[in-house]
């Protein structure tokens, strides 16, 4: 249960002074749904203004607060659509216009009255051989208070939220924030020179204050860092069985080719963690096509030796689809009951798999989430196999390893590469195997930065390619989300260059993107699949996963807008067979240095452990990591720059703090439990007992 002492924390935005149905829509976008989000919403950075005596002391392009009487109001013409202008003098007697645009016009009038002195707040700017300030940010009396204004925090927005409402509901928060006890150890706090929490939130909010907004990433490090370490010592108290297979399951697999060194190692490893008591907690990191499939299979194959069931979760149904298939193939000629479950199953198919999955005639299960819904009980499930780990939260795979009689063993796949420095972080202390060697035969992929202006040779060369009997992916960016949902523009970019290439190239040509219904994407994709359509339109719903190895062209239209992990996945669906492939990254006129660096990176490397270290390099310590490039987010507070540097700090004060006191009950610990339920990584607590 959540400490009492959080509550104001989590009280609702909703009910703060002035927050109605109107901005309840822009509040949740921006993930501020409840005080604690407010008070951890820290400026992006702060405006700092210059208090000024008159205009002669103020420059153009600064930022200032300056005392003005209003002489003039200049409204648009009647019926113009000019601005509305406030001719203002200061002490001297010069004059600086204070301009509006639109609707804001109106505040103006109601707030400037002539001959009454108010301070203004904005930058200034010319306007023919007068100061002008447009949309000055803030109007008040004269009093002290406009002292407030010469610093500033600036607030990320979404629609709908101006700086002032931001501000003022971050400054509701504030007042209501509790006193936490500490748990940063007091030597610490004092050598680190990081103010207390509450402190803490005060100053990240009022100035630049590295030490304050160090201690908060820090505490979401640390927080992270426990809740894994909890699950791992719940992993180890919690027993799992040991499964030994006898082989003779393996031994009947007909694989068209020999496992490569990388494969061999890694089932290896993964027999050997699936023989202890202790459940196996493992991460099989491996790049698009490195051929994790079969690891998988070799796992799954070792639980039906030993007599348990396996699941695989894929994170979507093609996915899910396509292992299936794949899984079946193989595994064939082993005559285990391999079943696919996803959410679309209803009435009797349903039924029958529940029955099969309770009963264990069903050996082996591949499905979505669905796979471990409430209504889904295991006769005896001995391993999980979660594919692209990212999209799952841990809390899934616990709910998921609550289901075995005893714990599962437990399986990770990512081709996401992630940096060596960032693995920790996103996966805790798990198990790493890492196919590193690809397998033998695969040729190069032949990238090349085409200029977007070139697209009729493009076309022509993709004419010329389907011609020759091969198959091509033609993808279109899908970069803008809004609440989840992809943007139409981007969705009509895409169905407009399917007409276009359609009209060119006839039947052959088909699309897939997020917005289709399930059944017409796996219609597409199947056609695309077996050969009867030779070209693939898609947006990134492509990016993982999809293998069809006839296919070897991929054209990547504004490539500039795709981070580089994702042109790595992207880049990885062609180059799956003995043909040679080729990549072509169609860029806009416009690029950026980044930009640039990011398309030169894609020419010079396959590597996708290189790209990700040099993707960090070129995002720089910035920006926080949970982009949807870095593909999941980790962390709302902690930059990249402060994950490198604080969380090994955080993750070795944790571990400690676990020795000392693993079932948190000291008052460090009890002030630990409180920090976990603060980032809401209580799953690591309930795991507790008593938590
Ligand atoms: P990943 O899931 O890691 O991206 P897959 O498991 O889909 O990769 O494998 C990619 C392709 O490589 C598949 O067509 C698979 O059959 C093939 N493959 C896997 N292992 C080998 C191997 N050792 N030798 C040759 N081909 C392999
Ligand atoms: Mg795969």
């Amino acid at each position: 249960m959540r400490p009492d002492i959080l509550n104001p924390l989590f009280a609702e935005t909703s009910g703060l002074d002035g927050v109605g149905p109107k901005l309840a829509k822009p509040l949740e976008r921006l993930g501020l749904t409840r005080l604690r989000d407010l008070a951890y919403h820290l400026p992006e950075r702060f405006v700092s203004r210059r208090a000024l005596a008159d205009l002669d002391e103020g420059s153009e392009g600064e930022q200032v607060i300056i005392a003005l009487t209003p002489v003039e109001h200049r409204a648009p013409r009647m019926g113009g659509r000019g601005p509305y202008r406030v001719l203002a003098q200061d002490t001297k007697g010069n004059i600086c216009a204070l301009t509006w645009f639109g609707k804001a016009a109106y505040t103006a009038k109601k707030l400037l009255p002539v001959g009454e002195t108010r301070w203004v707040a904005g930058r200034l700017d010319r306007y023919g051989d007068m100061l002008q300030m447009v949309h000055p940010d803030h109007i008040e009396e004269a009093g002290a208070a406009h002292l407030e204004r010469l610093n500033e925090p600036v607030y990320r927005l979404s629609d709908g939220l101006t700086q002032p409402r931001v501000a003022g509901l971050v400054a509701q928060a504030l007042a209501r924030l509790p006193e936490l006890p500490e748990w940063i150890e007091p030597g610490q706090l004092a050598q680190s020179g990081w103010p207390a929490w509450r402190d803490a939130i005060h100053l990240a909010h009022s100035r630049e204050h590295p030490e304050a907004r160090e201690r908060l990433a820090y505490d979401e490090l640390l927080a992270n860092s426990l809740a894994l370490l909890l699950v791992k010592a719940e992993g180890r108290r919690r027993k799992g069985q040991a499964l030994v297979g006898d082989g003779a399951l393996r031994a009947k697999l007909a694989l068209p080719f020999a496992l490569t060194g990388a494969q061999a190692r890694s089932i290896t490893e993964i027999e050997g963690d699936m023989a202890q008591d202790a459940p196996m907690l493992r991460l099989l990191q491996g790049d698009v096509g490195a051929g994790k499939t079969v690891v998988a299979l070799n796992a799954m194959l070792i639980a039906a030796e030993a007599g348990k069931q396996a699941a695989l979760l894929a994170p979507t149904e093609l996915l899910a689809r396509q292992h299936f298939e794949t899984l079946r193939k193989m595994a064939a000629p082993t005559g285990v009951e391999i079943a696919l479950f996803t959410g679309r199953d209803k009435g009797r198919a349903r039924e029958s798999i529940l029955m099969g999955l309770l009963d264990g005639s069903i050996q082996m299960v591949v499905g979505t989430h669905a796979i471990f819904q409430e209504a889904v009980a295991y006769r005896d499930l001995g391993l999980v196999v979660i594919d692209e780990q990212h999209r799952f939260g841990v809390a899934q795979r616990l709910a998921l390893a609550a289901k075995g009689r005893r714990a599962p063993h437990t399986l990770a796949m990512t081709a996401t590469p992630i940096p060596r420095s960032l693995t920790l972080a996103q996966y805790g202390e798990m198990d790493v195997s890492r196919l590193d060697e690809l397998p033998p035969g695969r040729q190069a992929i032949d990238t090349r930065v085409v200029a977007m202006e070139r697209i009729e040779d493009v076309v022509a060369g993709v004419e010329r390619h389907l011609a020759g009997g091969q198959q091509a992916y033609w993808v279109c960016p899908m970069v803008r989300e809004l609440d989840g949902v992809p943007d139409m523009a981007d969705i009509a970019a895409a169905e407009a260059r399917y007409a276009a290439l359609k009209e060119r190239l006839g039947d052959a040509v088909v699309l897939v993107h997020g917005q289709l219904r399930p059944e017409a994407k796996d219609a597409a994709m199947e056609r695309f699949a077996s050969g009867a359509a030779k070209l693939l339109v898609a947006t990134t719903v492509i990016e993982v996963g999809v293998d069809v190895p006839a296919a070897t062209l991929m054209v990547i239209e504004q490539a500039e807008r795709f981070g580089l992990a994702q042109l790595h996945q992207l880049r990885g669906r062609v180059g799956r067979g003995a043909e040679k492939s080729t990549c072509l990254l169609l860029r806009g006129a416009q690029l950026s240095e980044t930009a640039r660096a990011r398309l030169a990176l894609m020419r010079a490397t396959q590597d996708g452990f290189r790209i990700a270290e040099e993707d960090l390099e070129l995002r720089g310590g910035g920006e926080l990591l949970g982009t949807r490039q870095s593909g999941d987010a980790a962390f709302r507070l902690a930059s990249l720059d402060q994950v490198q540097r604080l969380l090994p700090v955080a993750h070795s004060d944790a571990r400690l703090l676990m020795e000392r006191d693993g079932g948190l009950t000291s008052a460090r610990g009890e002030a630990a439990r409180v920090l976990l339920y603060l980032f809401e990584r209580d799953w690591g607590v309930q795991l507790l007992r008593g938590g």
